[in-house]
C-alpha cells in the first residue's frame, strides 16, 4: 500500500501522515522525490485503517494493491477491469474492443472512408498516426493537427472511438482534446515523464509493450500512468524482438494469459506489428481471441501497397470484413462478443 501525497504537500503535512501510521503501529518507509512524496506503508497489523490516512490534508489518493504492482496488480478476489473506448464502447468486459485503420492518417477522405467500412465490419474504435515515430527522420512524420482533426470528423460520422498515438509532453493536451484514447506507442513506453504527462490528464490510455521490454518493465509503465490518478490503462502487446526474421516481430501471446493472472489490466493484441505480414493477422488475431485477450489493434488500408507508412502489413477493407466474420463464432466460443457494426456514412461530402 502507498499513500500518495499531493505535489504542494508541505513537510509538515508529511509528518503527521508518518504519525497517523506510527499511532496504528504500522511500519512505513517515505519515498521523497523531487515532485512528489509517497509513503509506502510496509506493514500493518489489526489496528490499521486505511480511512485515517484518506481523510489527512493533502493526501491525494491511497494506493490499497501488494506486491509490486500497486495499482495494476490483481488480488485474487479481482476482475479485469472495464476501460471506455469512447461513449458507445469498452474494453475489459464481454465486448472485444477491435480497434482498425491505417498505421497513418494521410488524408481526410481516407479517413472517413476507412471508418465507414471498419465500423459497418464491426470495430468498435478507429487508429491511425496523425504523429508518427519514424525511424528515419526524413521519412513522413504525421499531419499533425489536421490529420487528429480529420479523425475527430471519423468519429462524428460513425462513433468509432478515436486511438492515436502521443509521442511528446506538450503535446498530451493537444492530442486528448480530439482522441478518446491516447496511443503510447513501443518507442515510448520506457519515456517516463510521457507516461507521467498521460497519467495527469484523464482520457483511457493505450501503452504498447516496448519491443524489448519484459512483462515487469511493461507492467511497471502503466504504474507510472496509474500512480498520476489515471487507472485507465490498456495494455497492448504488439512483439518484441528476438533472432527471428520471417516476421517483422514475435508476437509473445502467452502475455495475455500471464496478464489475467498477475494484472486488472485488460491487454489487446497487435498483430499487425506483431507479424508484419498480412497473411499471419488473420491467425494470430483469432488465437489472440482464444486466449483471452480483450480486444486487437489491427492496421488496415484501403490500398495497402500504397500505403504511405507500414504498407507490406496492413490488410486491405475487405480482408478486415472477412476477419471479423471468422472471428464471431470464435469470440462467442469464448463467451465473448465483437461490437454492434456501427453508423455507415454513405457520402463523404467535400471539405
Ligand atoms: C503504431 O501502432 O502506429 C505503431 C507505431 O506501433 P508500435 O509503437 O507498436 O511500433
Ligand atoms: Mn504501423
Amino acid at each position: 500500500m502507498i499513500v500518495v501525497m499531493n505535489g504542494q504537500s508541505t513537510r509538515e503535512q508529511v509528518d503527521h501522515v508518518v504519525d497517523l501510521l506510527d499511532g496504528m503501529g504500522a511500519s512505513h518507509y517515505l519515498i521523497d522525490g523531487p515532485d512528489r512524496k509517497i509513503v509506502e506503508v510496509l506493514g500493518v497489523n489489526g489496528c490499521f485503517k486505511a480511512e485515517v490516512l484518506e481523510g489527512a490534508p493533502m493526501v491525494e489518493r491511497v494506493v490499497k494493491g501488494s506486491g509490486p504492482f500497486l495499482a495494476a496488480g490483481r488480488g485474487p478476489d479481482d476482475q479485469t477491469a472495464e476501460i471506455p473506448l469512447g461513449a458507445r464502447a469498452t474494453v475489459g468486459g464481454r465486448e472485444l474492443g477491435v480497434i482498425a485503420g491505417p498505421c497513418c492518417v494521410e488524408s481526410r477522405d481516407q479517413m472517413l472512408e476507412i471508418a465507414a467500412a471498419v465500423s459497418a465490419a464491426g470495430a468498435t474504435g478507429l487508429r491511425g498516426g496523425a504523429f508518427k515515430p519514424r525511424t528515419s527522420p526524413y521519412s513522413f512524420q504525421g499531419h499533425a493537427q489536421p490529420g487528429l482533426e480529420w479523425l475527430a470528423e471519423a468519429r462524428d460520422r460513425t462513433g468509432l472511438a478515436i486511438v492515436t498515438e502521443v509521442m511528446r509532453c506538450e503535446h498530451v493536451g493537444l492530442v486528448a482534446e480530439y482522441a478518446d484514447v491516447l496511443q503510447i506507442g513501443s518507442r515510448n513506453m520506457h519515456n517516463y515523464p510521457l507516461l507521467t504527462a498521460v497519467g495527469q490528464q484523464s482520457k483511457p490510455v493505450l501503452l504498447k509493450r516496448g519491443w524489448s521490454s519484459t512483462l515487469d518493465e511493461f507492467l511497471m509503465a502503466a504504474e507510472y500512468i496509474m500512480l498520476e490518478g489515471n487507472p485507465n490503462v490498456i495494455l497492448c502487446e504488439r512483439g518484441i524482438r528476438t533472432h527471428e526474421t520471417y516476421v517483422r516481430n514475435t508476437l509473445a501471446l502467452a502475455v495475455v494469459p500471464e496478464i489475467k493472472h498477475v494484472s486488472t489490466l485488460p491487454i489487446i493484441v497487435d498483430p499487425s506489428h506483431g507479424t508484419g505480414r498480412p497473411h499471419l493477422v488473420s491467425p494470430m488475431s483469432k488465437a489472440s481471441v482464444a486466449c483471452g485477450a480483450d480486444g486487437l489493434l489491427i492496421e488496415v488500408h484501403q490500398d495497402p501497397k500504397r500505403a504511405w507508412t507500414d504498407s507490406s502489413q496492413q490488410l486491405d477493407l475487405k480482408q478486415f470484413a472477412s476477419l471479423m466474420s471468422e472471428l464471431d463464432p470464435i469470440a462467442r466460443c469464448c463467451e465473448r462478443a465483437l461490437g454492434t457494426p456501427g453508423v455507415i456514412a454513405t457520402s463523404i461530402p467535400n471539405s
